[in-house]
């Protein structure tokens, strides 16, 4: 089955809402969309995403170097294939617009390789059908009051979702601690309580806020300081003993190997559209389970499910809905559970008018 075009589209999708967090603000994500065509008549379909930026370049690497590098190239060929694009670019690349754009190809790859074999992408990976729990991010952001926050977290929890979680890093440790209590008190002891300062403090502040995230039993301590601060890390984790969980600002199975090394870590939460798509995101699970470590990745609810029942070290996905919309049929959601779609593929094709609705001008 050989790649006679890809081509891609740029889309801009409003998250419906004011979203933020200690270091990010935004009302619109942007998505980029990868069409694979074959000599055999059938389409792949992938797609990356970023939180409002770097969505033109990313089309840019796309077309300009992934497109026309891989003409001609056997579509089956999934690990040849992201290997040629990983080190076609590693001079100019490694994580970031390169594995945003590598993530659409590998997944388009993806899909043709279940829609050739008429099998789901679970069933290709090895995994089942089985449902995936949800805990809520979409009802946790920075600039809710303490009534949005409790209000967000009981519907959570009538929803049956299997945790909440809430965006930490308010001016004051007293802020953050009286709003996890807050959340806590409102859905009771029975659901996880998450939080997540998205990589605002330096070593100290991330110790003196984790001693009391650690005190009032959170069940992880996401992104406490830069990502790139592996040693930091590895101190933050050896000094506390609430679970420290990464991955979203981690681009490369080689940087999580770091990671892991030096149990700098607890949880990972490698991001299928960041990673450089399916074939890398499964090489870190891996690497993952090796290490005793499990997986909860960040984001994209759409295609996570079918990754998350392929392997035996998954956690959670994330419930934020924002590319829902843009799907025909996106994956069934049921008490608080995500199940892996049924169709062929990837199982997700966007609906006709979202190409068009969402164009970026
Ligand atoms: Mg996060």
């Amino acid at each position: 089955m050989r790649i006679t075009r890809i081509s891609s589209d740029l889309l801009n999708v409003p998250t419906g809402k004011l979203i933020t967090d200690s270091t990010h603000s935004l009302e619109n994500v942007e998505v980029v969309t990868c069409n694979v065509e074959t000599d055999q008549g059938l389409d792949g379909f992938g797609f990356t995403y970023t939180i409002g930026t770097g969505g033109y370049a990313i089309k840019a690497a796309l077309d300009s170097i992934f497109a026309k590098m891989l003409l001609g190239s056997n579509a089956e060929e999934t690990d040849e294939i992201w290997a040629r694009m990983w080190k076609g670019t590693h001079a100019v690349g490694r994580g970031g617009i390169t594995t945003h754009a590598m993530a659409a190809v590998d997944i388009a790859l993806w899909d043709l390789k279940g829609k050739a074999l008429d099998m789901p992408l679970y069933k290709l990976l090895g995994g089942s059908s089985k449902a995936i729990p949800l805990y809520d991010t979409n009802g946790g952001w920075l600039h809710y009051n303490e009534e949005e926050l409790v209000s967000a977290a009981v519907e959570a929890a009538e929803r049956k979702f299997h945790g909440f979680k809430l965006k930490v890093g308010k001016k004051t440790l007293a802020e953050d601690v009286a709003r996890i209590k807050v959340v806590q008190a409102a859905v009771g002891k029975k659901m996880p309580v998450m939080v997540d300062a998205n990589q605002v403090w330096g070593k100290r502040g991330a110790l003196e806020r984790g001693r009391a995230f650690q005190d009032l039993g959170v069940y992880w301590y996401e992104e406490p300081m830069i990502a790139d601060d592996i040693w930091g890390h590895k101190e933050v984790a050896a000094s506390l003993d609430v679970p420290i969980a990464v991955g979203e600002t981690i681009f490369t199975r080689h940087e999580f190997e770091n990671y892991l090394k030096l149990k700098a870590c607890d949880i990972l939460q490698q991001d299928v559209c960041r990673v450089g798509g399916i074939t890398e995101w499964m090489e870190i699970a891996k690497l993952a389970e090796i290490n005793g470590v499990k997986v909860s990745p960040h984001f994209v609810m759409d295609l996570h499910p079918a990754l998350v029942a392929s392997i035996p070290n998954g956690l959670f996905v994330e419930y934020i809905p924002w590319l829902r919309k843009l799907f025909k049929d996106p994956p069934r959601i049921a008490d608080g559970t995500i199940f892996p779609p049924e169709a062929p593929g990837i199982g997700l094709d966007l609906n006709t008018e979202s190409l068009e609705k969402y164009a970026a001008q």
